[in-house]
């Protein structure tokens, strides 16, 4: 058993990281929209990878006997401004998705709940590699996006990614 605070922090995360699949998708749906097949395939793949995040919580949640409760997501409801707005926007939703970790780690500090500790610290390390990709992006964008042939071309590179289960495995 796992203590009733963290167990409900652990829960709402299954939400948020779907949440996260769901906005990912959005933003996927809009570049294909606007004819970049690559910008596509990286927020696609980004949404695949939430997805994973999701069932990571719910395994580890059923692995300590917990209730798993599935919440509502909410529907993405955004208006980009334009092209580099999804990128901004996926910035700061990654830091929020952050400080939402980190606040788990912190109940689970709180009460020396170790297991879940080592459980989060993937977690962790993801976070810093989820906010360094993105801002990488948008500084590509700045640089190269803003003309046509630059655009072509880094669409081309993002089409490239490929998507790969995550490194953490549970049972
Ligand atoms: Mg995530």
């Amino acid at each position: 058993m796992l203590d009733k605070k963290v167990s409900d922090l652990l829960n709402t995360q299954i939400m948020k990281e779907l949440y996260s699949a769901y906005l990912y998708l959005d933003m996927a749906d809009y570049y294909s929209d606007e004819g970049l097949k690559g910008f596509e395939n990286w927020f696609y793949v980004q949404a695949r990878e939430e997805q994973d995040h999701a069932m990571l919580f719910r395994s580890y949640l059923l692995n300590n006997d917990e209730k798993v409760r599935l919440l509502t997501i909410e529907a993405p409801d955004e208006n980009y401004a334009g092209l580099g707005d999804p990128l901004e926007k996926t910035l700061e939703h990654e830091r929020t998705v952050t400080a939402s970790i980190d606040s788990i780690y912190t109940a689970a500090a709180e009460i020396r709940d170790y297991r879940t500790l080592e459980f989060l610290t993937w977690f962790i390390k993801e976070q810093g590699e989820e906010e360094k990709n993105s801002t990488d992006l948008i500084k590509k964008f700045e640089l190269f996006g803003r003309d046509a042939k630059g655009l072509y071309q880094l669409d081309q590179e993002l089409m490239a990614r490929v998507y790969t289960a995550p490194t953490l495995i549970l049972d």
